[in-house]
């Protein structure tokens, strides 16, 4: 009797213990060669698969695992190799694989962009360099290598022909259906080798189904799975959805496929609501992705298996496999490295290994019956509920505050037009003011002092006597230069969200628990896992000191709740939003202790606000205004001479614009000098007129830009804002830059500003 199985969408790649990484790094530096480099990579992968074959998953993913990133894969796999790199024809080299990556000498990198709504950055291909080929059939090899090597039956994994389209760069849109006919042979081969070769299952992954497809996405896309499905016709092709609920349903399920797979957390009730409006198709498979693969908190087991239960009436088990919503690719490996977390977090959480436990757990529940894990669900309930029941979840002054969010100030004292006269009168500052956006170089020193301070050689007095000499050093400088707004330079913080998370209540930190953000970097995201509550003054002492010295203003530097919250990983139990507030009114209390320590700037940077916008255009503005929001509750409360600045890392500016005007900051800095051509313009159309610093150079290359390129920049962008109100700074932190090159470039960026000071004495005399 066939019955429900299990299945994974994809596994981390990096190891345990970063082991990828790590060799990744060292073939990169050269200190391995490319044959032992291989030999390491393979046994990672091989790992993986054998750690998901001995969890007893059925439907193992094959060819998931990369060398760098799974879209560069797929790129190289089809030859798109632009023609700066050394390439000809044939599979793509190593060597040209990792210039595309990182660049080389000569031949600037690929392009690389956030995958869809997660913090993975994938590599963008580029269509107009290269006619696709297929230099090699990935998927067949990495089906073959685990046949041979471990006997499993793998379901290899491809990116679909449409998200690999969309997600590419250089062709019109006018070129689409030729395109499509130019990769339809190669997919078709692929698939057509797979089936020769006994390949049961194909996960082909189509995220970009989730994004709005218009009428004639829809007629290309059954178009395309017509032509594979014929390519075919013994392979069970699985056309895989995640991150959000699909669009057109009706006519997505009706594809010539085996199974169609969901996403039952992230767009849990509209996928839900379709099935139960539109039913499933009788003859297909469904593959139910409810186990979270982006949040690192164990399911609640129970309630899972009602869901199923729910979602039975309209498929039959014998149609349902049993998988994570998405990747796993996007959480930590194991838990079992994370000895220094209380015991009552532990157990709540579950990472990729013990989401593996979680699939066939279910998946057991459902063939043998609830009764044969009723010791597991037992377990389960009881550590959810320790988590949720106990004090960290429970601090009645946080959820009362936020349960009368509506009654809390969030607006200034008086409108900005009120604010900035007061403001002006008060600061006296020059035409087109000079400042940076908080951190300084972090040089090895700097890092050396805090791991001396971490592992106990140096006292607590020792390294905070070391960062107010950094600061001290920075002030003079600054000083020197010329600027007119200081800062005291983030030495102390070795991570702006992590700093904060340290010293709020309701975060914890784990030792190992990395995730891949873009090839070998892995981040560590902290975890929200209790009321979020302000214990004491995290940033007055340092700023306070910096201001003692000197006295030009000195602006306070706080990371924004929506950057703290996007850039951690948040309990579940709760909403977002919710949590967004319990951060706000915690760095509501840090923003009132700096104005009261005299600090009368203050900066609250929101870097990740855009890149937490929802996958739907449909649901933007509801982010966007409990956003908007819980910026204001931080910042409303100061006093109308108190000065508001916040900074943001991006450029795409205009479609969130009233969103960003509503923040009602009194000065806004924003990243623009890798594309000043089109925020400038988009400045034409829409109108900002609070108080706003275009960066004017680009802190992400050492080079020091001329004077006149920033004149340039300057004139340019005073054509379309008003003068006195732009304010000149660089287009973010100078945390990664040297101390040469800083300097350089802010004494060039301070004597661009005097020449406007002059132009405009010359003209009013
Ligand atoms: N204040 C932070 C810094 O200067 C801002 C960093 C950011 O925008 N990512 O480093
Ligand atoms: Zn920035």
């Amino acid at each position: 009797m066939s019955h429900t199985l299990s299945s994974n969408l994809g596994y981390p790649r990096i190891g345990e213990n970063r082991e990828w990484k790590k060799a990744l790094e060292a073939f990169w530096s050269g200190k391995v060669e490319e044959l032992a480099f291989n030999k390491q990579i393979e046994q990672i992968r091989l790992d993986n698969l054998k750690l998901q074959q001995a969890k007893g998953v059925d439907l193992i993913p094959v060819g998931d695992f990369s060398l760098y990133d799974h879209m560069l894969d797929t790129a190289t796999m089809f030859g798109l190799v632009p023609k700066r790199f050394p390439y000809e024809g044939g599979v793509v080299p190593l060597s040209t694989y990792y210039a595309m990556a990182r660049g080389s000498q000569g031949a600037t990198a690929c392009e690389m962009t956030k995958w869809f709504n997660t913090n993975y950055h994938y590599i963008v291909p580029e269509l107009n360099e290269a006619k696709p080929t297929l230099t090699v059939n990935k998927p067949l090899e990495a089906y073959r290598e685990a046949k041979e090597k471990l006997g499993i039956d793998g379901k290899p994994v491809i990116i679909g022909l449409y998200t690999f389209l969309k997600l590419s760069k250089g062709y019109k849109s006018d070129q689409i259906d030729a395109l499509i006919e130019e990769l339809l042979p190669l997919y078709t081969q692929i698939l057509a080798e797979l089936e020769q070769e006994g390949a049961t299952y194909v996960q082909i992954d189509e995220p970009i189904f989730v994004q709005s497809l218009a009428k004639s996405d829809i007629s290309r896309i059954q178009h395309i799975y017509a032509t594979l499905a014929k390519a075919a016709p013994n392979l069970k092709l699985i056309l895989q959805t995640y991150f959000d609920s699909v669009e057109h349903y009706e006519d997505l399920i009706q594809l010539p496929v085996h199974g169609i797979g969901l996403d039952f957390v992230h767009g849990l009730e509209a996928n839900l609501k379709q099935i139960q409006s539109y039913g499933f198709p009788s003859d297909k498979v469904l593959a139910a992705g409810i186990i979270d693969g982006r949040n690192i908190w164990q399911a609640d087991l129970t309630q899972k298996l009602d869901l199923l239960h729910m979602i039975s009436s309209f498929v039959s088990n014998d149609r349902l496999l049993i998988q994570p919503s998405s990747s796993l690719l996007h959480v930590p490996v194991s838990t079992r490295k994370e000895v220094k977390l209380e015991p009552i977090l532990l157990d709540a959480l579950a990472f990729a290994e013990q989401k593996l436990d979680e699939i066939t757990l279910i998946t057991k529940a459902i063939n043998v019956g609830k009764t044969s894990v009723a010791a597991e669900l037992a377990s389960n309930q009881k550590v959810l509920s320790a988590l949720n029941t106990s004090a960290y979840r429970n601090k009645r002054n946080v959820q009362e505050a936020t349960a009368n969010i509506a009654s809390l100030p969030a607006a200034r004292n008086s409108s900005f037009t009120a604010r900035r006269g007061i403001q002006e009168a008060k600061w006296q500052l020059p035409f087109l003011p000079t400042t940076t956006i908080g951190s300084f170089p972090q040089t090895i020193e700097v890092r050396n002092a805090r791991k001396n301070w971490r592992n106990g050689q140096w006292t607590p007095e020792q390294y905070e006597q070391f960062i107010q000499e950094q600061i001290g050093h920075w002030i003079a400088l600054q000083e020197e230069l010329g600027l007119d707004v200081l800062v005291h330079g983030e030495f102390e913080r070795t991570d702006m969200v992590e700093f904060f998370g340290e010293k709020l209540v309701g975060f914890a930190f784990t030792s190992n628990g990395w995730v891949q953000s873009y090839g070998s970097r892995c981040v560590k995201p902290p975890i929200i896992f209790g009321d979020v509550e302000f214990v004491e003054a995290m940033t007055v002492k340092e700023t306070a000191y910096a201001q003692s010295l000197t006295q030009k203003p000195v602006k306070g530097m706080l990371t924004g709740p929506i950057t703290i919250l996007n850039w951690s990983f948040v309990r579940s139990d709760i909403t977002r939003e919710q949590v967004a507030y319990q951060i706000a009114l915690a760095l509501r209390e840090e923003v009132e202790a700096l104005e009261q320590a005299g600090i009368e700037m203050i900066q609250v940077d929101e870097p990740a606000l855009r890149e937490g916008l929802p996958l739907k255009k449909q649901d933007w503005q509801a982010y966007l205004d409990w956003s908007v929001l819980a910026f204001r509750l931080s910042t409303a409360t100061v006093r109308d001479t108190t000065q508001i600045h916040t900074h943001m890392c991006y450029c795409e500016f205009h479609d969130i614009i009233d969103s960003i005007r509503a923040l009602d900051a009194d000065v806004i800095s924003i990243e623009t000098s890798r594309s000043h051509g089109e925020l400038i313009h988009s400045f034409e159309e829409h109108t900002y007129d609070q108080g706003i610093g275009l960066g004017v150079y680009d802190i992400h290359s050492p080079r020091v830009p001329s004077v006149e390129e920033m004149v340039e920049m300057i004139e340019r962008a005073l054509q379309v804002l008003e003068p006195e109100l732009f304010w000149i700074n660089p287009d973010c932190g100078l945390k990664t830059r040297s101390k040469e090159e800083t300097i350089a470039s802010l004494r060039v960026m301070v004597e661009a500003a005097k020449l406007f000071r002059e132009r405009k004495l010359a003209a009013i005399q």
